[in-house]
């Protein structure tokens, strides 16, 4: 677990966010990020909970919350990082733009602020790009075979991020099919709609396709 007693010593720490008046002119990141030390105190906050219901009740990617934070309160920033992907195929974006569901179901929210779970999130994955831990993944042998892949929404972009590693196992290639002329990427469709963050992270993720009807 976290430090032991830790919600005791470390409060919530907010995170925030750059002024309005410049924000609005731009779509640059809204957040302004806690430092390394920051984070570590907020990791620190979590129980381990025996049950813990940010993980089971809270997050509908089932993320192994108070494992992530036991690594980032021990250091371990790329195991972190690893852990993350074993549940999430889009960090970036769920670290930036979802709801936070996992804070809201945090125990230690009954009669306190819950643990930072979504700028833990957020952190673990810039961390994992600007240490170039996250890699975009292709596929080393072609079947022959083609699966279409139609939309750039969420569920889209999550079979397009897997069909990797279904290609990899030898299961069958896929087409990607977009209403938008860029593709799984920029994501105008999508849950990310004006979050340059997002976009960019994710472009460099997965590879982005030239058109609609794109045949990845
Ligand atoms: S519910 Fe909150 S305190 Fe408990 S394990 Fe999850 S993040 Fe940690």
């Amino acid at each position: 677990m976290g430090q032991i007693r830790g919600f005791l010593k470390y409060k919530w720490q907010e995170v925030e966010h750059r002024p309005v008046e410049e924000r609005i002119r731009d779509f640059s990141e809204l957040d302004l990020p806690l430092t390394p030390d920051e984070i570590h105190q907020q990791a620190a906050r979590c129980m381990d909970c025996g049950i813990p219901f940010c993980h089971g009740a809270g997050c509908p990617l089932n993320n192994s919350i108070p494992d992530i934070n036991d690594l980032i309160y021990k250091g371990r920033w790329r195991q972190a990082c690893q852990m993350l992907h074993s549940t999430d195929n889009f960090p970036e974006i769920t670290g930036r733009v979802c709801p936070a569901l996992c804070e809201a179901a945090c125990t230690l929210s009954i009669n306190d602020e819950p643990v930072l779970i979504k700028h833990i999130e957020y952190q673990i994955v810039e961390r994992g790009f600007e240490e170039g831990w996250i890699k975009p993944l292709p596929a080393e042998h072609k079947t022959g075979k083609r699966v279409a892949i139609v939309g750039s929404g969420p569920a889209g972009l999550g079979c397009f991020s897997d069909r990797g590693l279904r290609y990899r196992a030898g299961q069958p290639p896929a087409g990607h099919f977009s209403r938008s002329d860029v593709g799984p990427g920029p994501l105008p469709p999508g849950p990310a709609v004006g979050c340059a963050g997002c976009a960019s992270r994710s472009t460099g993720r997965i590879r982005p396709c030239p058109g609609p009807g794109y045949d990845g």
